[in-house]
């Protein structure tokens, strides 16, 4: 079997279940795996350190931006991220993110859903909000534990999906300010699992095509989510735009079950190539 690549997962530095060592030396021989973390580069030494891959392993983060139905989630790729002013808005992310958390804790207890702080960090592995990037699936976990919600989708569907009661948003960054800023830096801005923005096929596609002007790269083509289908219409929109293709699992462990690394649900193919044209751009930076 053809090493393959897997260009977004999570750890247990963000809303994972596996610690970012563990998931580096479970993903075996790849081409190229990289740490996608939410608002976090806690995980990426450890996984960078662990990892058996073919290709040098760059840094990664995934972030959630302003956008209208909510938000949308860009993935950045980049060398010695934590040593660049990106790391400075992520920390900004980070204080965004507990301030919410607290917000989330405060809604649900209104609501008669009596979870506390401390069972919230449990579930997350921490001691405080600070220490790791806590988030919705953390609460839905204590939810189910609670037996408030009988599943982590169920809980996110009643009650921490947007526009449900415990939803409260954060304070965000939009692609206008972070597009530029990754474009000086020479970093690897990517929208992630695309149909998130709701869009039809055009108006994505002219969504994009604005952003691609002011530092967009790439689109996660090759989203485990996604239907082959699916896949061959955002690699067409990729080719028109001249956007690199990229791909993941978005691999959560026990927080989003049936879904493995490299693998997907079982049918998620990211070739060798999609790695090598990854660093290629990062190398041309
Ligand atoms: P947060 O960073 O706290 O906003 O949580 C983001 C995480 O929640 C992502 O990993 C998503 O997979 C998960 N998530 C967001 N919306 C939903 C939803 N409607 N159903 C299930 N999971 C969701
Ligand atoms: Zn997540
Ligand atoms: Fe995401
Ligand atoms: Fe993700």
């Amino acid at each position: 079997m053809q090493a393959r690549c897997d260009l977004h997962l999570h750890s247990d530095a963000s809303d994972g279940s596996v610690p970012p060592d563990q998931l580096a030396a479970n993903l075996g021989h790849v081409h190229l795996a990289v740490l996608t973390d939410h608002d976090t580069l806690a995980g990426s030494a450890a996984f960078a350190k662990v990892v058996d891959s073919e290709l040098p392993v760059p840094d990664g983060v995934e972030i959630s931006l302003r956008w209208e139905s909510g938000t949308f989630h860009l993935l950045v790729y980049g060398n010695s991220l934590a040593r660049t002013e990106l790391a400075t808005r992520i920390d900004e992310l980070a204080v965004a993110r507990q301030n919410r958390n607290l917000e989330l804790l405060d809604r649900a207890n209104q609501y008669g859903l009596s979870i506390t702080e401390e069972e919230v960090l449990a579930v997350a592995g921490t001691t405080d909000f600070q220490a790791k990037s806590v988030g919705r699936p953390h609460f839905a976990r204590v939810l189910v534990d609670h037996g408030y919600a009988e599943s982590i989708q169920d809980a996110f569907d009643r009650y921490l999906a947007k526009g449900r009661p415990l939803y409260s948003p954060k304070t965000l960054f939009g692609f206008d300010e972070i597009g530029p800023l990754c474009a000086d830096l020479g970093l690897v801005a990517v929208v992630a699992h695309p149909f998130s923005l709701g869009l039809p096929l055009s108006s994505l596609a002219s969504t994009l095509a604005d952003y691609r002007r002011i530092g967009l790269v790439g689109l996660e083509c090759l989203y485990a989510g996604y239907t082959p289908e699916q896949r061959t219409q955002l690699t067409q929109i990729a080719r028109d735009l001249d956007l690199l293709v990229t791909g993941g699992s978005d691999y959560h462990g026990t927080f989003k079950p049936g879904l493995e690394p490299l693998k997907g649900f079982g049918d998620l193919v990211v070739p060798a190539e999609v790695g090598d044209r990854l660093l290629e751009s990062l190398n041309r930076s």
